[in-house]
């Protein structure tokens, strides 16, 4: 694998020892030479300064940066005011998504806002922007958990790249097939821009179950039982997702994946242990 296929996320720290970490964990996923790092935002424009920020310091140690742009909850003129922000920095590259509301803003209709799905931003972006930036969005093997249907799903995915998006990221996954199928499924409606596999490596139990309920990953059985029981047994969890993680990333290379897109959490280790065995 290249830097050409290999890029790697982080989320914006709230505090300065988180910023000071993140320089850390930056230094050392550096060495590994990513295509470019992304950096989420808060949809409702919660972290967009952080977003910002981070971004641009990494920008400043001669790195790419993308920033997540995403559009529930949000006006056409705050997005536009954003775009001209960022492309007065000679940012020319964004992860475009919907966005889901943090639950401190209560039950929101999301139909009431002036954006209702990623699609709609893409066309945004394009009409306000024309080709300045490059746009990812995301995509969902194992379907959106509020989509009505996998069928719909793609199809929903498909307008996006109709609008303008140059690539996609997915949703993390630990079944092969599932990606597969939607990129097969992709390709049947003439989608054919590059589909990157989000990689979440495994180290902590209850976290990757709380997070997988939320996007609708499916942990399988066999992967969820092992997980539980090593307990408390932290060392044998990272083993134990680290060749988990590992296979599932060769299978994907070998299997024609564009290349990776790694979820770190601001953490260098569990990506750079990856990172080594697929390169050995
Ligand atoms: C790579 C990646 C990075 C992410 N980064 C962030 C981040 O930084 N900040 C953040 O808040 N969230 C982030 N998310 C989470 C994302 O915002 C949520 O998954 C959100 O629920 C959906 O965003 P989307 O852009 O995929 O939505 P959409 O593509 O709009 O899809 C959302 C749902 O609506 C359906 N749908 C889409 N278009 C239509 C249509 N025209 N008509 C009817 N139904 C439709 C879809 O099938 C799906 O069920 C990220 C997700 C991924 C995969």
């Amino acid at each position: 694998m290249t830097q050409h296929n290999f890029s790697i996320e982080f989320f914006p720290p709230k505090t300065p020892e988180g910023t000071e970490k993140l320089r850390a964990t930056r230094a050392k996923l550096a060495e590994l030479r990513p295509k470019y790092f992304s950096v989420t935002f808060g949809a409702g424009g919660s972290t967009q300064q952080g977003t910002l920020d981070t971004v641009l310091e990494i920008m400043r140690e001669g790195h790419e940066a993308a920033p997540h742009l995403s559009c529930v909850g949000s006006s056409r003129a705050t997005l536009r005011n954003i775009l001209t922000e960022y492309k007065s920095h000679g940012i020319r590259k964004l992860v475009a998504l919907r966005g889901d509301l943090p639950s401190g803003f209560g039950a929101v209709d999301l139909s009431s806002g002036e954006f209702r799905y990623a699609n709609e931003l893409v066309e945004f972006i394009r009409a306000e922007t024309g080709d300045w930036f490059h746009i990812e969005v995301g995509a969902y093997p194992e379907m959106h958990p509020q989509a009505r249907s996998p069928q719909e799903d793609v199809q929903n995915f498909a307008r996006k790249v109709q609008a303008g998006a140059d690539a996609a990221i997915t949703q993390y996954f630990y079944n092969a097939d599932a990606y597969f199928n939607f990129v097969d499924e992709a390709q049947k409606l003439n989608v054919n821009v590059p589909i990157v596999p989000g990689i979440m490596p495994i180290t902590n139990y209850t976290q990757l179950m709380r997070f997988s309920d939320m996007c609708g990953t499916e942990i399988p059985r066999w992967i969820r039982l092992k997980l539980a029981s090593y307990g408390d047994d932290a060392e044998s969890i990272r083993a134990f997702g680290l060749d988990v993680v590992t296979q599932l990333c060769e299978q994907l290379l070998e299997g024609g994946a564009p290349g990776l897109h790694f979820y770190t959490l601001n953490q260098a280790g569990a990506t750079m242990a990856i990172w080594q065995r697929l390169v050995d």
